[in-house]
């Protein structure tokens, strides 16, 4: 295996699209930091292996409830499956910024997708390596486009859907508040542009703001 790859292509042709989790890997600057632990230990004579894992909610490939945004929005434990299962499209992204509308015209995007921008951000293996500040991110003006729109699901490839300098705080904003559910953190190096199957699971979390979640994509 060459390092830093993350994605596995496993049987029927889907491609893992989610990171390895491990410990001291990069996440959003003032979010905890990842450990991972062996608290019981077969090395040390115990009986069995079991560890403890702390993370933040927003870490590695995750999704982010309306509750991350939105006083008394959902929780991650209300998501409607349908969210992340089924269709959705891989829209390869140009400008090495940000997602801007303009760009987004060309596209025809249409109620009730599931959109995933491949960006170049997923060109750098970004989870073996430390915070990027200049990561492509969805620009307020887009998160708006995509809310008008009436998509049901966004995702990026890189921890957050907005800026670390900008649109940070107004792209989450309108995306959540508009009810569109985000994966954020996703690894799409080995995914083509075009119609896929996506499955996305978050963890059940009650109450959840956002959690891990594994995602899998298939042509
Ligand atoms: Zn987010």
């Amino acid at each position: 295996m060459c390092a830093g790859v993350s994605s596995t292509t496993g049987e029927d042709g889907w491609v893992d699209v989610s990171v390895p989790l491990r410990s001291g890997m990069v996440h959003w600057p003032d979010n905890p930091p990842v450990r991972i632990e062996r608290m019981l230990d077969m090395e040390r004579g115990d009986v069995a292996n079991v560890s403890t894992l702390s993370l933040g909610s927003h870490t590695g490939t995750h999704m982010d409830a309306p509750l991350h945004f939105v006083r008394g929005g959902q929780g991650m434990d209300a998501m409607p499956l349908g969210a992340t299962m089924g269709r959705a499209r891989v829209i390869e992204i140009r400008d090495p910024t940000s997602i801007k509308p303009d760009e987004l015209g060309h596209h025809g995007i249409a109620r009730g997708e599931r959109i995933l921008f491949k960006t170049r951000n997923s060109l750098v293996a970004w989870w073996t390596q430390d915070f990027i500040e200049d990561f492509v991110y969805v620009s307020r003006g887009a998160a708006r486009y995509l809310a008008r729109r009436g998509v049901r699901t966004v995702g990026v490839d890189y921890l957050s859907v907005g800026g670390f300098r900008e649109d940070g705080v107004e792209t989450h904003r309108a995306l959540l508040g508009a009810g569109i559910w985000v994966i954020e953190g996703l690894d799409l190096s080995r995914v083509e542009p075009g119609e896929h199957e996506l499955i996305c699971l978050p963890l059940k979390v009650e109450k959840g703001d956002g959690a891990p979640a594994r995602a899998l994509l298939r042509r």
